[in-house]
């Protein structure tokens, strides 16, 4: 490689690597593998080294990848939240030993630990008393996440025991366990929204809601693992620990002193199967020299501590034959091929079953029948196959052959010009359909009706239930004598059904399940409308003036209410009680915002609506998009990027959610941060 192509490669790395780390630690929906960006970056440092001429301070091989956004409050760290070295191999920790054993005449020790695959967090106590709680964000500062530490329940907010500094800061990992994100990522599915990748990307999702009192559902824990030297009087890594654990505070047990490199692949190998029984994401092994005053010694380069490595597990990928190929028709008709195979085990599971997305994906794969795939657990969770073994193929086997009717109806599969995939059209008679429409009725975030998947299927199998007004014109004498089904139960049930009518407008839109509607775009929509009938009566360019509405949502909404039998439904759902339109305005609280034009972009602790609601009732006005005349862009989670643009441009005020209440002097005003102006050093 000559230096011209060394330089080109560089630009090209670091653009590539800077996409994918903001697609990662930002989106926290990654597109490439830990394995295949740990080999780029890795090719990275290594032409930096050759030609250090282009090796510039911003260079994503010299810092830490950054989760900050806006809409929080950004502290600085007391000391850099820096990455680690990784590897994956073990000559590698070989030679990280060595090295720390060259350069410390005195004797030491390692201390070997689980590295946990979550999201990082530093929390902060004062006086004993849970103080602050930061993300990593870009390794200087991080977001303000406390309100969400407070409801991770095993972080103490309060210390126990004694001998606590007045003031610290403990580091360590939130995680979501298997089971609460095998749970959550199956409540997306049910309302079509994206599931997260892995329980770290669900963990990091998590701990940016700006909704409290979700993040408290959504099983999140923590483990500590480090306490900057400095800051606590104990020798050794593995005392300060113990010691913060005697304070009450979550720490992981799965630690060892090792003396030597033998012990240390010992302790790798141990884990290398034991940590699949574990109920969370761990993606190596962290080995850190023990005792404190050395590792002050050894000090940091400006990425990551030289008295650390990580040893990094791959992926785990496994060969096993496609016995057959499943068509699985969704609530919406969208057919999605499955991939039934010889169960193999991978990360801890068996696995059994692959998606293979779309007949396009069919396609570039190569599939044939019979075929030895290769299969991994995309982050170690999600099966995917990822290649062929055509060396197994079996003589004559041809390609799949993608059906043209439905699975469960025989309906004819139709698919449209640039969609991906093919659907059943046949929305009111396709059994899978009218059961996946069902279950997303009464689905927490919709009516919340208490009924499992297997009593739809029983209602509907009987006849009982087809279409969503049924549920509201079952009556006791129907359920009770039914299989499973006791006085009690039916009562329970037939009481939620009858709830079901309090539910707010807003979701009643989103409960009736328009294709691309989500819970925020039927928010919005409810928000601008008023009520069913102004939606219905809506053309496609007043759909459109709803903010983030774009031509297939409004196409979607407009077609809907073109089609009979949803206005037949809809009207028997009138009928049964349900809300129809949202409540009065609020009433006037304040008029600290009169005269004020006012935008909101992206998401807050409170809706969208009730956001609205409170600006109008504070005297402002809400406007759609940012011009001269606005006075304030109120920037919540993820806020527009186009909006931010524009308000930048033209020089208009961007406000947090925080410093919104406080120009209201909102009684919900959250504790006000005092920014402390520390310069991060390293020790
Ligand atoms: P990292 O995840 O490799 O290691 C550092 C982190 O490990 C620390 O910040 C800490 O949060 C965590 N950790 C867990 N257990 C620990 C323990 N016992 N002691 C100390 N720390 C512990 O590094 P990173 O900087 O967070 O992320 C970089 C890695 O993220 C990359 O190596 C890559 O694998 C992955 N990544 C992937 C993509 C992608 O597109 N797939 C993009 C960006 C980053």
């Amino acid at each position: 490689m000559d230096k011209l192509q060394a330089q080109r490669r560089i630009e090209e790395l670091k653009a590539v690597l800077r996409e994918n780390s903001r697609l990662y630690y930002v989106e926290n929906a990654p597109v490439m593998s830990d394995f295949e960006y740990d080999t780029l970056m890795h090719e990275l440092e290594t032409l930096e080294t050759e030609y250090p001429e282009y090796a510039t301070p911003d260079s994503p091989a010299r810092r830490v990848g950054s989760d900050l956004e806006s809409g929080f409050r950004k502290y600085p760290h007391k000391y850099p939240m820096l990455s680690l070295a990784n590897t994956y191999s073990l000559e590698e920790v070989e030679e990280f030993a060595d090295r720390v054993a060259k350069s410390i005449e005195d004797g030491f020790t390692y201390s070997c630990e689980l590295k946990f695959d979550g999201t990082a967090i530093c929390l902060t106590y004062r006086n004993g008393v849970l103080f602050r709680a930061l993300t990593r964000g870009d390794g200087i500062q991080g977001d303000d996440v406390t309100a969400n530490a407070r409801r991770i329940g095993n972080i103490p907010v309060r210390l126990k025991g004694e001998g606590w500094p007045a003031e610290f800061e403990i580091r360590g990992e939130v995680l979501m366990p298997y089971e609460s994100f095998e749970r959550l990522n199956h409540e997306k599915e049910l309302q079509e929204e994206q599931p997260f990748a892995n329980p770290r990307n669900a963990a990091s999702g998590s701990l940016k809601l700006q909704d409290p009192e979700e993040v408290s559902r959504r099983g999140l824990f923590c483990t500590l693992y480090h306490i900057p030297a400095g800051q606590v009087d104990y020798p050794t890594h593995n005392s300060a620990l113990e010691a913060a654990a005697s304070w009450g505070l979550p720490v992981s047990e799965h630690r060892r002193i090792c003396r030597n490199i033998s012990e240390i692949e010992q302790f790798i190998s141990y884990w290398d199967t034991e940590r699949k029984n574990l109920p969370y994401a761990t993606d190596g092994i962290v080995i850190k020299v023990n005792e404190l005053d050395i590792q002050t010694r050894l000090g940091y380069t400006a990425k990551s501590p030289r008295w650390a490595v990580a040893y990094k597990y791959k992926a785990e990928q496994a060969l096993t034959p496609i016995l057959s190929i499943d068509y699985q028709v969704g609530r919406t008709g969208a057919v999605t091929p499955v991939a039934n195979l010889e169960p193999v085990f991978i990360s801890g599971t068996m696995v059994r079953r692959a998606t293979l997305v779309n007949e396009d994906q069919i396609r570039a794969l190569d599939i044939h029948e019979g075929d030895w795939v290769y299969v991994e657990k995309g982050g170690e969770i999600i099966p995917k196959i990822t290649g062929v073994e055509e060396s197994k193929r079996q003589p004559g086997a041809l390609p799949p052959v993608f059906p043209k009717v439905c699975p469960d109806c025989g309906t004819p599969l139709v698919r449209e010009e640039g969609e991906a995939k093919w659907f059943c059209p046949n929305s009111t008679g396709c059994p899978t359909q009218i059961k996946g429409r069902l279950e997303h009725f009464v689905s927490r975030k919709a009516m919340n009706i208490l009924c499992g998947e297997a009593t739809i299927e029983q209602l509907f199998s009987l006849g009982l239930l087809n279409k969503p007004s049924d549920f509201y014109s079952l009556r006791k004498d129907q359920l009770f004598r039914l299989e499973g089904w006791k006085d009690r139960s039916a009562e329970r049930f037939l009481d939620s059904v009858n709830s079901s009518k309090g539910v707010p407008f807003e979701r009643v839109l989103f409960a009736i399940g328009i294709r691309f509607v989500g819970e925020t775009t039927a928010r919005d929509i409810a928000r601008h409308f008023g009520s069913m009938e102004a939606i219905q009566n809506a053309t496609e360019e007043e759909l459109l003036a709803v903010p983030e509405v774009g031509d297939v949502i409004a196409k979607s909404v407009f077609e809907y209410f073109r089609n009979p039998e949803n206005v037949a439904e809809l009207e028997a759902l009138k009928a049964a009680g349900l809300r129809f339109s949202i409540e009065e305005p609020a009433q006037k609280a304040s008029d600290a915002l009169a005269g004020k034009s006012i935008v909101i972009s992206g998401n807050f602790s409170i809706s969208r609506d009730d956001m609205k609601a409170l600006i109008e009732a504070h005297g402002g006005k809400n406007s759609s998009s940012v011009s001269g005349k606005t006075d304030y862009l109120l920037a919540g989670e993820k806020p527009g990027p186009e909006k931010m643009k524009k308000a930048e441009e033209l020089g208009v005020r961007v406000i947090s959610e925080s410093e919104f209440y406080a120009l209201v002097g909102s009684p919900s005003e959250p504790q006000k941060p005092q920014i402390e102006e520390i310069e991060p050093t390293l020790f």
